[in-house]
């Protein structure tokens, strides 16, 4: 059980490699983490599952729960498409003893490191530099020059704000930003 539960948010450009870190760090059950599943609007991607990558809403379900006040944070990520964290969620993990780990947008990682201060340990993870990232970019093969193009235009937003997380981690190279990953957040979950 964790002494206290807490919350480790992962925010960064897309490519920068926060989904590769938090499954890292997932895996390594002395921390006690559990992943923040977020609700979204838009549909599922290969082999996605409803209540394990994300909880797949309508837009008209998303709205409703906008209405009804149950999300902690949301947004509009892309236009278009809506993402936000549950309030029940967190408590979900928080009941099981967990501490609870989120692969958010930078924007709503700030957002949840206003509303819980020190019980939040939120990292910025910064990409070497502009040409690596578009490289990794198009590596992934998943996105079209102009949706490229959208991804580095709001990625150099979300640099600009990196001075506000609590750490910036370098992800140049990959084994040693794990350790780093790793490190961290035993320290700040005291496991
Ligand atoms: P994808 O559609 O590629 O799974 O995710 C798109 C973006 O939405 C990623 O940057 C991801 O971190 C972000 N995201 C996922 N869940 C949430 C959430 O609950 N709130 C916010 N603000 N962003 C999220």
């Amino acid at each position: 059980m964790a002494a206290q539960n807490k919350m480790i948010i992962f925010s960064a450009p897309s490519g920068a490699g926060k989904t590769t870190l938090v499954r890292h760090l997932l895996e390594q059950e002395d921390l006690e983490l559990a992943f923040s599943i977020s609700a979204t609007s838009r549909a599922p991607r290969g082999q996605e599952k409803h209540g394990s990558d994300y909880y797949f809403f309508s837009n008209e379900e998303f709205n409703q729960k906008v209405e009804e006040g149950a999300f902690l944070e949301w947004e509009e990520v892309y236009a278009g498409t809506k993402y936000g964290t549950l309030r029940s969620e967190i408590e979900r993990l928080w009941d099981l003893g967990k501490n609870v780990i989120f692969d958010i947008d930078v924007v709503g990682g700030l957002n949840l490191k206003s509303l819980y201060g020190d019980r939040a340990l939120a990292v910025f993870v910064m990409p070497p530099d502009e040409e690596e990232l578009e490289n990794r970019l198009r590596g992934r093969g998943t996105d079209s020059e102009d949706k490229i193009r959208q991804r580095m235009a709001k990625a150099r937003k979300e640099i600009g704000r990196s001075d506000r997380f609590d750490h910036i981690l370098l992800n140049r190279d990959l084994e040693r930003a794990k350790t780093e990953a790793y490190n961290l957040v035993k320290l700040f979950v005291g496991a």
